[in-house]
């Protein structure tokens, strides 16, 4: 094992995420089936969730962003949560978001007069949202399983969900949440072989000097996830292309 290994808290993350993943898989599915139908969700088109102001950035697994790549590759950029730099100054984030196109709300790159363009291949995360099942913590900071996001801050409620159509969101919700960790640990556990073949280590200053050069629309290289190994960016500033 590497300094690196020792040192960073890649592999106390690395259990974290492997203990949250079996606390999911032990999770009772007619809980969320019950809140499903309890919750009784409908979208009213206020279209606030496709916005970085309500939301923050949509997370992209590898089959959404293949998609993206073979279809619209400019809605594409890496995720905005950069967990490493390695002391060359090269950044890595866990996987692909889409752009927002920097109006005051940060809305998504295919909204369009209210609606999304690509419905139809909307990513995952839209797919399943405004449910989820991971755990977090309040705003007193104890820790417990939140199902439903932006509850009463968007949509209408307590409309009927048949069991049947409930089931399915569950399992839907549930199988994402799963992909999502796999994804989680496998970009972890890739950064640490990685870095170990390599002779990279994770500097902090670096980081800092990184994300000052980014925020002053400087330029710097970015290593993302995808498909099980790392595609390689330059960003400048707000704006990423492919190399
Ligand atoms: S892809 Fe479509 S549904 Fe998803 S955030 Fe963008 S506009 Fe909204």
């Amino acid at each position: 094992m590497t300094q690196f290994l020792h040192r960073d808290p890649i592999s106390r993350r690395l259990e974290e995420l492997i203990s949250e993943r079996e606390a999911l898989a032990q999770f009772p599915s007619g809980e969320l089936v019950a809140v499903i139908r309890d919750v009784g969700f409908s979208c009213d088109l206020c279209s606030r969730c496709c916005t970085r102001a309500f939301n923050g950035h949509v997370l992209l697994l590898d089959d959404d962003a293949r998609w993206m790549i073979e279809n619209e590759p400019a809605a594409l950029e890496p995720a905005p949560v950069l967990d490493f730099c390695d002391q060359n100054g090269t950044l890595y984030a866990p996987a692909f978001t889409l752009r927002s196109v920097h109006d005051r709300a940060g809305s998504c790159w295919f909204l369009e007069k209210g609606r999304c363009r690509v419905y139809t291949n909307r990513p995952w995360v839209c797919r399943i949202y405004p449910y989820m099942l991971h755990r977090e913590p309040d705003d007193d900071g104890s820790v417990d399983w939140r199902q439903v996001s932006g509850l009463d801050l968007h949509g209408s409620y307590h409309h009927p969900i048949s069991l049947e159509d409930a089931k399915k969101i569950a399992a839907d919700v549930i199988a994402f949440e799963s992909a999502v960790l796999d994804h989680e640990i496998g970009f972890l556990e890739y950064t640490r072989d990685f870095f170990a073949q390599n002779g990279l280590q994770h500097s902090k200053k670096v980081y800092n000097s990184q994300v000052r050069r980014l925020s002053r629309g400087g330029t710097v290289a970015v290593r993302v996830f995808y498909r099980g190994k790392f595609e390689e960016y330059t960003v400048k500033g707000n704006v990423p292309r492919r190399k």
